[in-house]
């Protein structure tokens, strides 16, 4: 079959990396470089060059055993990431990092506040009851807000513990994050040994930069790989779909679409009223996106300091800024960060690049438009992939690839999924 594949995100690289080697395909993508959110920016920090990524960071072989296994069909080298969190409120004047005993009392006062102790009491009632949410018949309909608010949760655990962390997490805004639905993010936080201090996976990161996976997979399609090529539309025909670009209309038997959610939309010339539910019900928020050397961002307390630093500086949106040199273990001599929203705080002095980055929302209508996928997918000629029909993160995008493959006839790995 020839298979047109839009998108070269984590999604559409797995899906051209599978069939290669069954079908004619040509992969379409819209930007100069593949990889979409497995963005390696490539920068001088005092003349010497570092390869940093800024969107995809890191994974883990437990909760992503596709990537692991790509990975190591690809012989991509990666190495140990360091994964800790810090919240920091300059309102109400509060710092905290949940690394160490230390790290979590890095502000004295901290021992001697009951809004603390009510928080720290209130994480370990969390991890205690909320597994039982995992027991309830699979409609338990509450969102976030509402399970929090049945189980009278402390305001300082929300705002101080569970918001920053989970907002951090799906760099969503607060409000929005409360919104989820409660059993899908207690699910997650289980399987990511979240509730607890134990049992919580070895984060890893690629050395050189994710470009190296981008960069062994879009090697093979030669020809077939298309790059600053956006697709404008597809038009079903009797006997496959019509693609064009500025360049040209060519028919392909099958089309696999690994754009986002909104972008697939807009894509379809003419999409079935389910095409429209189902897609539209999926939305994406944009981020700032500033990868810097401003210390500033990070929070005050060098013991407070996290490689994930949640920071509400003022009223305005709060900043999450990465510590890069911790999660990627980069040589360069001074830190490196890259800080989500708020971008103008960060010194232009000290700015490497700027970006903007789309996350899928989760709210209750995403997550039961997730369940209508084969209504829509392998119909008439289209399929579709994306880390959106998961919970946003790597490991989403490639299984929603093996998925699809598998019913185009690549022969998967066993064990993959
Ligand atoms: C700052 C940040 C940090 C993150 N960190 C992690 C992390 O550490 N671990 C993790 O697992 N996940 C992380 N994620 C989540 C990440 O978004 C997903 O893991 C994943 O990379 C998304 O893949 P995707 O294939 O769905 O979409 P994308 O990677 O966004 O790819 C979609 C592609 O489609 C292309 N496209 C769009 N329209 C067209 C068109 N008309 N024609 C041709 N091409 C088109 C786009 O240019 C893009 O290349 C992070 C995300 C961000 C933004």
């Amino acid at each position: 079959m020839r298979i047109a594949i839009v998108g070269s995100g984590v999604s559409g690289l797995v899906c051209a990396h599978l069939l290669r080697s069954h079908h004619d395909v040509t992969l379409f993508e819209a930007d100069e470089r593949a990889g979409g959110h497995a963005h390696t920016v490539t920068t001088q920090i005092d003349g010497v060059t570092h390869a940093i990524d800024t969107g995809f960071i890191v994974y883990n072989e437990r909760n992503y055993p596709i990537l692991t296994r790509l990975f190591a069909e690809l012989g991509v080298v990666t190495r140990p990431s360091e994964m800790s969190f810090a919240m920091a409120d300059d309102e109400h004047d509060i710092e905290w990092c949940g690394s160490s005993l230390r790290a979590i009392f890095a502000q004295g006062r901290n021992l001697v506040r009951p809004p603390f102790w009510r928080m720290l009491v209130d994480i370990v009632r969390f991890n205690r009851s909320a597994r039982l949410v995992l027991k309830e018949p699979e409609n338990f309909g509450y969102t976030l807000e509402e399970f929090l608010a049945r189980d009278h949760y402390s305001k300082e655990f929300i705002e101080w513990y569970l918001v920053p962390m989970g907002a951090a997490i799906w760099s969503a805004d607060p409000l929005e994050f409360l919104r989820f639905p409660a059993a899908a993010f207690i699910r997650f936080f289980d399987n990511h040994g979240l509730l607890g201090v134990r049992n919580r996976p070895q984060w890893r990161t690629v050395v050189g930069g994710s470009v190296q996976y981008v960069n062994a997979i879009t090697k093979s399609l030669g020809a077939g790989l298309r790059l600053a090529t956006p697709v404008i539309s597809l038009a079903r025909l009797s006997d496959g779909v019509a693609v064009r670009t500025a360049e040209a209309t060519e028919a392909f038997d099958h089309v696999i679409i690994a754009t986002h959610s909104d972008q697939a939309l807009a894509l379809l010339e003419s999409p079935t009223s389910a095409e429209r539910e189902i897609l539209s019900a999926m939305k994406y928020r944009s981020n700032d996106a500033t990868l810097h050397t401003d210390e500033r961002m990070m929070p005050r307390r060098e013991r407070a300091r996290a490689s994930w630093n949640w920071r509400r500086r003022d009223v305005s949106a709060p900043t999450l800024t990465y510590d890069l040199t911790r999660l990627e273990g980069l040589s360069a001599s001074r830190r490196v960060y890259l800080t989500l929203n708020e971008c103008d705080a960060v010194d232009p002095d000290h700015v490497l690049a700027s970006m903007t980055y789309w996350h899928p929302v989760f709210d209750s209508s995403a997550m039961s438009a997730q369940r209508r996928h084969a209504e829509i997918s392998g119909r008439d000629a289209i399929s579709y992939v994306g880390a959106y029909w998961g919970y946003g993160f790597h490991e989403d995008g490639a299984r929603s690839a093996v998925e699809v493959c598998r019913s185009l006839g690549a022969v998967i790995p066993e064990g993959v999924a």
